[in-house]
């Protein structure tokens, strides 16, 4: 028996044991340890990226249950930070898994990433995602936005200065109206599937092709070829 954990990942040919010692060497930090978060992190983990940062401050609550698959009803009232660091740990010892019990905020949010290869939205928050924009931009950062809304997923990775940012498309987002978002549980782990295949893409030096958007309920996959918007405010080089 093979104790290579990875043997199957290094036959892909995209891949290989080159690709699979780069990201031994790579570190993400996955902000929100929710329905996204949570699922990516744990696919990035047993996937072999070196090094992951889990950031939330939140805890786990019985209304999470139905689209995370890490957490169970032993863990409500517990930190989906740490509870992540502990369950991600034992399934990858190869890997260093650090869950951080934080809100991101602007005034900590450099001391957070800056040592990432890239960043992972796990947030649901539009505001939250501009601030990671600015920074992603400001240090070259690249990251991987997802959404979920009800039965619809977003994923776009961002290339600073190369591709569009989430500025440039933030006009098609829709600000959620209702305090609490609808979500198809088993939608969050569809998209971060797909986030993590950029995730991965990204980090191997494949430049992202867009916005994908997926409509489970229409069985419809979509992908924007958007340009960059040469006024936007935060990459564009032209002023309105
Ligand atoms: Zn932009």
């Amino acid at each position: 028996m093979s104790t290579d954990r990875y043997r199957r990942q290094t036959l892909v040919k995209e891949l290989g044991q080159k690709g699979q010692e780069l990201l031994a060497t790579k570190h993400a930090i996955v902000i929100g340890g929710g329905g996204l978060g949570s699922h990516s992190a744990n696919l990035l983990v047993r996937m072999g990226i070196g090094s992951i940062d889990i950031i939330d401050d939140d805890i786990v609550d019985i209304t999470n249950l139905h689209r995370t698959t890490v957490f169970s009803e032993h863990d409500v009232g517990k930190s989906k930070a740490l509870i992540l660091q502990e369950r991600l740990q034992s399934v990858n010892t190869k890997v260093r898994v650090k869950g951080i019990n934080q809100k991101v905020t602007s005034e900590n949010i450099w001391s957070l990433i800056q040592h990432a290869d890239v960043i992972i939205d796990g947030t649901d928050s539009v505001p939250l995602r501009l601030l990671i924009n600015d920074k992603s931009i400001q240090h070259n950062i690249p990251w991987v936005y997802a959404g979920v809304y009800e039965t619809v997923g977003m994923v776009m990775g961002i290339l600073p200065k190369k591709t569009p940012c989430f500025q440039c498309i933030a006009q098609d987002i829709p600000e959620p109206r209702a305090q609490e978002i609808p979500v198809l549980g088993s939608l969050p782990a569809t998209i971060a599937a797909i986030q993590s295949n950029e995730t991965i893409k990204l980090l191997l030096g494949r430049q992202p092709a867009g916005l994908l958007i997926y409509d489970v309920w229409n069985q419809c996959f979509d992908t924007m070829d958007i340009k960059r918007n040469p006024y936007c405010t935060m990459c564009g080089k032209k002023k309105k």
